[in-house]
């Protein structure tokens, strides 16, 4: 029988040395070395207990897409563990710019001109920055976040050269019903011609064709931590 014990019960260690067996397999295949991949452990939903084992066992960078779930895990955590990096992977309000600032090492999701503004207003603010990914909507769907493949060019410019923003890179989720290779490939290109060496793409069901691609950050979930746990409404 399923129960909600042993739903929960992965053997996180287990699963994080699995994945990082195929992410090295997926590299070696591609002609890459292992440690140009990057596993950013996807801890959305899951438990301070559940993130702990993974620390335990050695993992050192996750990502979340929530602030407020974010400050409720995330400050205990990084207390004992200071060397671990946090990346925001989820869709970022401009009202909650200043939090993601203070707690984010990473944030993966800029997609628009208003929080590119935002973002560099609160780096000034605070001193201190966190590397920004562009996340672009390849799959130009009206009801996804991101930079139109068409714009992403004067977008990055726009952020890097006028606004002095920390661009390491780019993201992007394709849609869930098309092939995504021919995504991977067309964030790739785009990394490339801007001379952006950061590439964010590929998730449980597809990260080993993101690594062929040439990822240079998976975000892998559920085949680390198992099911998602219900989102409880109105965490925000
Ligand atoms: C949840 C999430 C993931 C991880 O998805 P899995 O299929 O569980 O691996 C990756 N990227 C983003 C942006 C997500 O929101």
């Amino acid at each position: 029988m399923v129960t909600a014990e042993n739903l929960y019960s992965a053997d996180i260690r287990q699963n994080l040395h699995a994945v990082k067996a195929r992410i090295d397999e997926a590299a070696r295949v591609a002609g890459r070395a292992p440690d140009t991949v990057a596993l950013v452990a996807i801890s959305k939903t899951h438990g301070a207990d559940s993130i702990a084992d993974a620390i335990t066992a050695g993992h050192r960078l996750f990502g979340e897409n929530r602030v407020q779930e974010s400050e409720d895990k995330w400050p205990a955590l990084l207390e004992r563990a200071p060397d671990v990096r946090v990346h925001l992977v989820g869709p970022l309000q401009s009202n909650k710019v200043k939090r993601a600032v203070q707690l984010f090492h990473g944030i993966q999701t800029l997609d628009r001109p208003k929080l590119a503004r935002a973002l560099a207003h609160e780096f000034d603010a605070q001193g201190r920055q966190s590397e920004c990914f562009i996340q672009i909507n390849t799959g130009e769907e009206p009801q996804k976040a991101g930079i139109l493949p068409s714009e992403a060019d004067g977008f990055i410019a726009e952020c890097r050269d006028k606004m002095g923003l920390p661009i390491a890179g780019l993201m992007c989720i394709p849609p869930a019903d098309e092939e995504a290779g021919l995504h991977f490939g067309l964030l790739a290109e785009m990394a490339g011609r801007n001379g952006l060496h950061r590439i964010s793409m590929g998730m449980s069901g597809d990260f080993e064709t993101a690594v062929r691609f040439g990822a240079t950050h998976v975000r892998v979930g559920t085949a680390i931590f198992g099911q998602r746990r219900p989102v409880r409404l109105g965490l925000e």
